[in-house]
């Protein structure tokens, strides 16, 4: 198959090129560079033995999207592209709103005079909020924080009328838990600018020495050791989860929603033991309060993903950090 990725060159667009185009598909990718390097595409000629086909320009430009939906014949759309900090989205909801919302519709204006009705969006399990009751499953009441879960949460809305409005619309909303490490050539992986915000990218940089030590936003959470729970996913298991999704979403008409994590969370102290084992490293840590917004714990039911799209994520967290570390020790 054709596909385009908008936002291909960022983290998780990057690692599903990876997958899509070893599984044999012609990949595209559609990339405003915002928040990513240019030197992701040598990276991915490396690992691939050539670079996927590489347009530099902005989802919300209806004209160059139709342009390369049309040039590339493509068949399907994996929609990436989009702003993703949450602390930020507080600060600028316009800006999120206009490229994640307005962008989203952008593509699908140009998709629906392409007569392209395929499409894989990237969601996030921050559209479900304070948890009502965990594992979250896809039923689990919606109602996002953030700016930036509401953009999630919206995008998803529109899918589903859209795809209410005309039975010729396959779409698939996969609502991602947390996504850490990278692939295993050490050669793509996450990049943030400035100080992380995560707690992985943030340990890495502690255990590499180039920050001092990690501030643990709070030991005295509801939950086994005090500190905060998540589903962290290894971001290859991730990208191979994409794979799936698109041969789903090829097959099935209707617009479909599945989490994509691994159903275990881990504790903020289980992610430092992990890394330390993983680097060999000391991590120094400080307990400092509590974030604001945070959530104490949450994690998936990934049981939906594996019974349709026959997927589950197989690393686990030591594996994560082994990857995170290769990565941050390389780059
Ligand atoms: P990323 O920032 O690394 O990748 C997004 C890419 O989109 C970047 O390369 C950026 O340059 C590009 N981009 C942004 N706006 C664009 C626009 N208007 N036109 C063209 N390109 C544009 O982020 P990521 O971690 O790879 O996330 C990919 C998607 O998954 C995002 O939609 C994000 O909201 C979603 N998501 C990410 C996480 C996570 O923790 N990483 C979790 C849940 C959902
Ligand atoms: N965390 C932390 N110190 C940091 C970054 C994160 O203690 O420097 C904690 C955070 O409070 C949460 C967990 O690590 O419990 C995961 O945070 P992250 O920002 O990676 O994911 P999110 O909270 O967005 O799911």
């Amino acid at each position: 198959m054709n596909i385009l990725l908008t936002g291909g060159l960022g983290y998780i667009g990057s690692h599903v090129a990876v997958v899509l185009t070893e599984a044999g598909h012609q990949v595209t990718i559609l990339d405003n560079l915002c928040n990513c390097k240019i030197e992701v595409l040598d990276r991915l000629e490396k690992i691939l033995g050539r670079a996927p086909a590489f347009f530099k320009g902005d989802v919300r430009d209806q004209a160059l999207v139709e342009s390369i939906l049309k040039e590339k014949q493509i068949n399907s759309v994996i929609h990436f592209a989009g702003l993703k900090a949450v602390g930020e989205s507080v600060q600028e909801p316009l800006m999120y709103y206009d490229n994640n919302v307005g962008g989203t519709i952008s593509l699908l204006k140009a998709m629906k005079n392409c007569e392209i009705k395929t499409i894989v969006f990237s969601s996030s399990a921050s559209v479900y909020g304070i948890p009502v009751y965990l594992p979250y499953d896809e039923e689990h009441p919606t109602r996002p924080q953030s700016p930036y879960g509401k953009s999630k949460l919206q995008v998803e809305e529109i899918l589903k009328d859209l795809s209410d409005s005309d039975p010729e619309w396959k779409v698939v909303a996969l609502r991602y838990f947390n996504p850490v490490g990278a692939h295993d050539s050490g050669l793509i992986g996450e990049d943030p600018a400035g100080v992380p915000n995560n707690l992985i990218p943030y340990v890495a940089q502690v255990a590499i020495g180039k920050l001092e030590k990690l501030k643990i936003f709070g030991d005295d959470y509801d939950t086994p050791n005090g500190t905060g729970v998540r589903d962290y996913i290894h971001v290859m298991d991730l990208a191979e989860g994409h794979n799936s999704a698109l041969l789903y979403v090829s097959e099935n008409t209707g617009f479909s929603v599945f989490n994509l994590g691994t159903g275990n969370g881990y504790s903020v102290y289980e992610v430092v033991d992990a890394f330390t084992s993983a680097s060999s490293r000391k991590i120094p840590y400080e307990i400092v309060d509590r974030r604001g917004g945070d959530i104490a714990s949450y994690y998936a039911n990934a049981q939906k993903a594996k019974k349709f799209l026959g997927w589950s994520a197989k690393r686990g967290l030591l594996q994560m950090c082994i990857d995170a570390w290769k990565w941050a020790v390389l780059h």
